[in-house]
């Protein structure tokens, strides 16, 4: 028997890079030598020091409900860092703690959004933005970044996006899953489109920046709160510990922006999850106050894989791979093989072994995401076997999809 479901949640699937994700992983334990590409976390452990901070909160029994919005020290732990990192100023009380990053947007989606407003994404999209949306009732209205401009947003196509229901534009730099870092002067560009669609402050930003120290010069990350601080009082910018310090499992994100909102977002919090792990929260601490060299060696072997991953695809011709310039993914276009994304990384999983996340789901089909937060071996290995596939591969045409499941 079917139970009926509430309309909201009709179209709404669960995240494919999770579930691909899973799907490689149980491969894997059944004994398939499966390279995983899937994986949009950082292979790294958590840096020991931060651990520690983990072991010792349990030993000092901090293993009790926090305040639901984060410990204090911990919510002026992330105000002192952005004021240190982006010049901007937040009091403790405009920032809480949420359960990874994804339940900050969550909750903000939750308590902006009214059943006719709009909100702008930006294509290709990470996977959740669509179906965050349409949890808080509201339309996403995809506006799309093209490869031949590096995939950076179109100040004068977001424009025409807006209408009266639009409530929010939603910026994530670096991207997931194209890596674009997105342009000072694009930024300037967005800022003052935002602020000239209205005459009152009503058109918010959500600014996603969860992947923003990492990044491989010459690009360079901005804030739009950074390019234009007079927005401030209309984004909430959301950020976490997940991938900065390899810390995805211990759920920590947070946001910053408005205190009516942030007010709201707690309240919210406060009967869905209440405050997330207490152990967590004093990692993170430890993360963002302690010493940030770890940070630096990721990125550093980041860049190291980045390069070897996207040149080689580059060579496997036609495939063809911008450089990303942040975050920790190539993004593929397998178009010119003639047939969908969605087959090409089927026959990927199923002839080479390799998994991949097709890009139907993030909203731009003829390309494949291939995550580099794993090793150089698994990466020449993968590009081994993707080499030998092309030249042996069958022509387009009868194949079987990716089961999403
Ligand atoms: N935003 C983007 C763009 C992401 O890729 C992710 C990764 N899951 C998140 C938000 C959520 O991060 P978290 O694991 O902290 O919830
Ligand atoms: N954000 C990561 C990804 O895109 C983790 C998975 C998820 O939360 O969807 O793969």
């Amino acid at each position: 028997m079917t139970l009926a479901l509430a309309d909201r949640l009709r179209h709404v699937e669960g995240s494919p890079t999770l579930a691909l994700a899973a799907k490689a992983k149980a491969l894997a334990k059944a004994g398939k030598p499966v390279l995983d590409f899937t994986a949009g976390e950082p292979d790294f452990p958590t840096p020991a020091h931060v651990k520690q901070a983990g072991i010792q909160a349990i030993e000092a029994n901090h293993t009790r409900y926090t305040p639901v919005a984060g410990i204090l020290e911990l919510r002026k732990a992330i105000a002192n860092n952005l004021a240190h990192r982006l010049g901007l100023k937040y009091a403790d009380a405009e920032v809480m703690v949420s359960c990874g990053a994804k339940q900050a947007l969550y909750n903000a989606l939750q308590v902006l959004c009214d059943p006719e407003d709009e909100v702008i994404i930006l294509t290709p999209y990470w996977v959740s933005y669509d179906p965050l949306v349409r949890l808080a009732s509201a339309t996403p209205v995809f506006v799309e970044t093209k490869e031949a401009d590096g995939f950076q947003p179109d100040p004068a196509a977001v424009k025409r996006a807006i209408t009266s229901k639009t409530k929010a534009i939603i910026l994530n730099s670096p991207s997931n899953p194209t890596g674009a870092v997105i342009e000072e002067s694009r930024l300037k560009e967005l800022a003052a489109v935002v602020k000239g669609a209205r005459s009152d402050d009503s058109l918010l930003i959500i600014s996603d920046e969860i992947y923003d120290q990492i990044v491989f010069p010459p690009a360079r990350v901005r804030s739009i709160v950074q390019v234009d601080p007079t927005l401030i009082d209309r984004t909430i910018l959301v950020n976490g510990v997940s991938k900065s310090y390899s810390m995805t499992g211990w759920r920590i994100g947070y946001a910053a922006g408005p205190k009516n909102v942030i007010d709201a977002m707690i309240n919210l919090q406060s009967h869905s999850t209440s405050n997330p792990a207490s152990i967590s929260q004093y990692a993170a601490l430890q993360a963002l106050t302690g010493d940030q060299q770890d940070v630096q060696r990721m990125v550093a072997e980041f860049q190291r894989r980045r390069d070897r991953l996207v040149n080689g695809l580059n060579q496997l011709k036609p495939l063809r791979c911008t450089m990303p310039g942040g975050a920790f993914y190539a993004w593929c276009n397998v178009s010119g093989l003639g047939q969908s994304a969605d087959a090409t990384a089927a026959q990927w999983l199923e002839d080479a072994l390799v998994a991949t996340v097709p890009g139907e789901g993030f909203g731009a089909p003829g390309y494949i995401r291939l995550s580099f937060a794993t090793s150089l071996e698994q990466i020449e290995e993968a590009l081994t076997r993707l080499g030998q596939w092309m030249r042996t591969r069958k022509p387009a045409g009868a194949v079987r999809s990716v089961e999403r499941g």
